[in-house]
């Protein structure tokens, strides 16, 4: 099989050691239950934080914010509710899919006991929970040591000149290559994918802010820019 990703455990702990020296811990999941940062995974897909947030409230003025309480109300209510978030109707059904499955399933502290795969297995069958979602819940919700390895992610190892054989560097691919390299827990997981998604939004963007990157140093889109850019002054 050819690797999803060309990087060695150290460079990675290179990367991590540079984002965090320059944003700090970045105390994620910011959430009250399990059953929140999980609610929260599903309502930000394609959706910007801060309007997954004020569905968050929402639901939590309402006294939605138990797995039981979901199932039990009205389709249209929770719609009202979370209708801050992109495809709020299709996110609402999927809300109720994913409280019947805790219920279901005997609740979070039942699902706390079963293994890493067969825990992911079992998210993965709930309808509209895809391997990032999963990944994060997962993470998140479980304390489980996963990576996610998200469109940030993808895009960062891309840059950095760590892609592989491109036919393995699809989600699975990299996150199975990151997984093979770090056995560190869950916290370190925990802040990986955190600080990956700041740098991706703040510095290394659709246009990547290249010349205030805390971790250029080793980027080979950074250094081509860097070397254009000389090329261009000594001109
Ligand atoms: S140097 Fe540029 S491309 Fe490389 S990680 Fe930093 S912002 Fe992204």
């Amino acid at each position: 099989m050819k690797p999803a990703l060309r990087v060695t455990r150290p460079e990675l702990h290179r990367l991590f050691e540079g984002m965090i020296a320059a944003y700090g811990p970045q105390a994620w999941w910011p959430a009250d239950s399990p059953f929140e940062i999980a609610v929260g995974a599903l309502l930000v897909q394609r959706t910007q934080w801060i309007n997954a947030a004020r569905a968050l409230e929402n639901l939590s003025a309402h006294r939605l914010m138990s797995a039981r309480a979901v199932v039990e109300s009205d389709l249209r209510d929770v719609e009202t509710l979370i209708s801050t978030v992109g495809f709020y109707r299709q996110k609402a059904v999927r809300l109720q899919s994913m409280a019947t499955w805790v219920i279901q399933s005997g609740g979070f502290d039942a699902l706390s006991g079963l293994p890493t795969a067969e825990l992911r297995t079992s998210l993965l069958s709930v309808p509209g929970i895809g391997p990032e979602t999963a990944d994060s819940i997962l993470l998140y919700a479980f304390d489980r040591p996963v990576f996610v390895a998200d469109a940030y992610a993808r895009r960062l190892f891309q840059r950095q000149g760590w892609a592989g054989e491109s036919s393995s560097s699809g989600y699975d691919g990299v996150r199975k290559a990151v997984m093979s390299l770090l056995n560190e827990g869950a916290q370190f997981y925990n802040e990986f994918h955190a600080l990956i998604v700041r740098h991706g939004k703040s510095v290394c963007k659709t246009r990547p802010a290249c010349e205030s990157c805390p971790v250029r140093n080793g980027c080979d889109f950074g250094r081509a820019r860097r070397s254009t850019g000389r090329r261009r002054i000594d001109r």
